[in-house]
């Protein structure tokens, strides 16, 4: 559980973003610190009205670069559509789009899940925690200490959270848990159950999406082939599975406690690939653990361009109090900063060429939330986001469903239009 440092510049509607930001964050149990330097994680959100805003997002950002002894994240409209100048400016930040903050502020945990794990309906989207806590011990986690072991409510009574959901009027249900992936290990003899409650759930009648939240890989690998024919077979199912990896040595996993092997993880990457052909892999790398040796970086560098994820959260390691990981002798900050630097360089490259490959493609996109001024957003089968400019205009809604040609992107989501 991280102390944040937010600043926001600009309008009203950046405002809300950064106020959602906040209610993420400290649901998933962060609190705010006194000053910069006091943060583990600083983040930027950006407004890019006027080429002199610029200029002062970018000074800005240098300051806080310099002040924080954490990460810094650079989000909002300057960094979405000109994330490049922070880049070019040699400002050492993360540039991400707001919903994808939290996710990163997780430094590498596992989401908590709302304490009474009782499912919440928020516009069209319905949040359905499947379970609480989870089989692992990894060395640098706190979240652990606060949710313990999984306890896994049964299938049917998963399946009636969803029922509910869907009749309240959810479009997208996404499933959470802090690892989605071992759901039922307690009650099932250490075999996830998530690919019959995934069966379940889209069994009932309605039109909607389901999403899975994070599953680590561990979990998955043994029903890898199972859950791959259940997202095959389940259109209502986005193909987007988030896995996290962490690093692509088996050394540093051990040293983690992390439970997987690299090969456990590409095998499960492999069984998707074989199954599905438009999919979304999302991971999460961990820069500088502190027991990576300069090789161990290079195996992350090359997992990373192995399995070519489509959607990545590189996290440069940061020592949470009571961790067995805070004990271990750290790297200097500057090692740390290089090898997020190199992860997120290459992050940024993959993910650009996972939508350069989009456009001109036809897809179909479920509308669930409000862009800035007349824009909606949206997200296709693969869970990739894309935004319809004019959505409002042309008399689009929350909760429709869209056929859309995808006529270009920037560095976090695409842009379509209705065909
Ligand atoms: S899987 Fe690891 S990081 Fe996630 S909650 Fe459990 S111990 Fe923490």
């Amino acid at each position: 559980m991280a102390r944040y440092h937010i600043e926001t510049y600009g309008c009203t509607s950046n405002r809300g973003e950064t106020q959602q930001i906040e209610q993420a964050l400290r649901e998933g149990g962060h609190h705010p610190a006194d000053a910069p330097d006091e943060a583990d994680v600083a983040i930027l959100n950006t407004c890019t009205v006027l080429e002199k805003t610029e200029q002062n997002m970018l000074r800005r950002a240098k300051e806080l670069d310099a002040e924080t002894p954490g990460d810094l994240v650079v989000t909002g409209c300057m960094a979405l559509a000109q994330g490049e100048l922070f880049r070019e400016e040699e400002i050492d930040a993360e540039v991400l789009h707001w919903d994808d903050v939290p996710q990163h502020v997780l430094n590498g945990e596992c989401p908590t899940v709302t304490p009474d794990t009782e499912p919440v309906l928020s516009g069209v989207v319905g949040i359905l925690p499947i379970a609480r806590g989870c089989m692992s011990d990894c060395s640098y986690c706190i979240t652990k200490q606060a949710t313990g072991r999984i306890e896994s409510p049964s299938v049917e009574e998963n399946v009636e959270k969803a029922r509910s959901l869907v009749h309240a009027g959810a479009k997208e249900i996404r499933i959470t848990g802090q690892d989605t992936g071992v759901y039922g290990w307690d009650t099932n003899q250490g075999t996830s159950l998530l690919p019959e409650l995934l069966d379940r759930i889209c069994d009932i009648d309605g039109e909607f999406r389901v999403r899975v939240g994070m599953a680590n890989p561990k979990g998955v690998h043994g029903v890898r082939e199972e859950l791959a024919r259940v997202f095959a077979e389940n259109e209502k199912l986005y193909n987007f599975l988030h896995a996290p990896v962490q690093s692509g040595s088996d050394d540093v996993l051990a040293d983690m406690r992390r439970q997987h092997h690299v090969d456990e993880y590409v095998e499960v990457v492999e069984t998707f690939d074989e199954s599905l052909d438009y999919w979304t892999l999302s991971t999460d790398f961990i820069a500088g653990f502190p027991t990576e040796e300069p090789a161990d970086h290079e195996q992350s560098i090359a997992l990373m361009r192995e399995t070519r994820p489509e959607k990545i959260n590189v996290t440069r390691f940061s020592k949470r109090p009571g961790t067995d990981a805070a004990n271990m002798k750290g790297l200097g900050g500057q090692v740390k900063k290089d090898r997020s630097k190199e992860l997120s360089e290459l992050k940024m490259d993959l993910v650009g060429e996972a939508y350069e490959e989009m456009v001109g493609t036809e897809q179909s996109v479920l509308l669930i939330e409000d862009g800035t001024d007349e824009s909606l957003v949206g997200y296709d089968e693969a869970y990739r986001q894309v935004v319809i400019a004019d959505g409002e205009e042309r008399g689009l809604e929350l909760g429709d469903v869209v056929d859309v040609e995808i006529t270009s992107h920037n560095t976090v989501y695409a842009f379509g239009v209705p065909s």
